[in-house]
């Protein structure tokens, strides 16, 4: 069933499939997954290596099922506690977490960032290091005031999200209050650091189509500022024309915003 117009989170709880998702991560077998990854993994590399953002805590908001968005930063934060709206994506994460059978192999991608970091040859070490940053996996659900009741945590000295808002959020005004949400889980002068997609109003994992919140670099830049945000950084890239072909997104673009809490 294609799912077009619905606004409601739940579809995420109902439809959404962390397995087929992760075909996207398969890397060389979806063109829009290998741009994406490439990107994404370029600019979090760049935000945690070393000398860049560094702390004790940690939060990342829709993780889903995937890790590929920790790797850079659990070499620089002591805990890291992932979160999603959907059981699904909890237990598939838990299952990589864990070394469970079936679990999803992220080595290749792992590999990739091993590389970025100057030596291949460490993913092993490096998927252990996750592993062990990693030291929940709670619910979220960033339309809710305090994204993550009832747990109760330490304020973060990072929130990231990667590939979230834009699908959780369908109006701009549930994007805005979702940056507040988010700005409540940070600690003064703490980051956000956000990836996501410019000009997406679908996705599709299999046959489901997701719908998505089309943003523009003003829109975000407007939002993060009205949510008491400075802007540090952002890196953007207009899509490949070698992926205009591959259906499953109609995205224009992709972007990494690193912003601070600014009281
Ligand atoms: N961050 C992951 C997953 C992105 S897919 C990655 O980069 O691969 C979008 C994710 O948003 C899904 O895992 C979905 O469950 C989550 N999501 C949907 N509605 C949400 C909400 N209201 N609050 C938090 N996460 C939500």
């Amino acid at each position: 069933m294609a799912l077009q117009e619905s606004t409601t989170p739940d579809i995420y709880q109902t439809y959404f499939e962390p397995t087929v998702y992760l075909n996207y991560f398969k890397m060389g077998q979806s063109p829009v997954g290998d741009e994406c990854l490439n990107f994404l993994l370029k600019h979090y590399h760049s935000v945690f290596k070393s000398g860049g953002l560094k702390g004790k805590l940690l939060i990342d908001i829709g993780s889903g099922p995937s890790i590929y968005q920790l790797l850079s930063a659990c070499e620089c934060f002591e805990e890291i506690i992932a979160t999603d709206y959907t059981d699904k994506n909890h237990l598939e994460l838990e299952k990589w977490l864990k070394k469970m059978p079936g679990a999803f192999d992220w080595s290749p991608v792992v590999k990739h960032a091993c590389e970025l970091e100057g030596d291949r040859d460490k993913w092993a070490e490096k998927e252990e290091r996750l592993r062990r940053t990693v030291r929940q996996v709670l619910k979220c659900d960033v339309h809710k005031e305090q994204p993550l009741e009832p747990a109760v945590l330490p304020l973060a000295d990072c929130v990231l999200s990667s590939l979230c808002l834009e699908a959780a959020c369908l109006t701009e005004e549930a994007f805005r209050a979702a940056l507040r949400h988010l700005r409540t889980l940070l600690r003064p002068r703490g980051h956000l650091v956000l990836g996501g997609t410019f000009g997406s109003n679908f996705f599709m994992v299999g046959d489901k189509k997701f719908p998505c919140l089309p943003l523009k670099e003003k829109l975000v830049c407007e939002a993060l500022l009205a949510s008491g945000f400075t802007i540090e950084k952002l890196e953007t890239t207009t899509r490949m024309a070698e992926t205009l072909s591959d259906k499953d997104s109609n995205y224009t673009g992709l972007f990494v915003f690193v912003a601070q809490r600014n009281d």
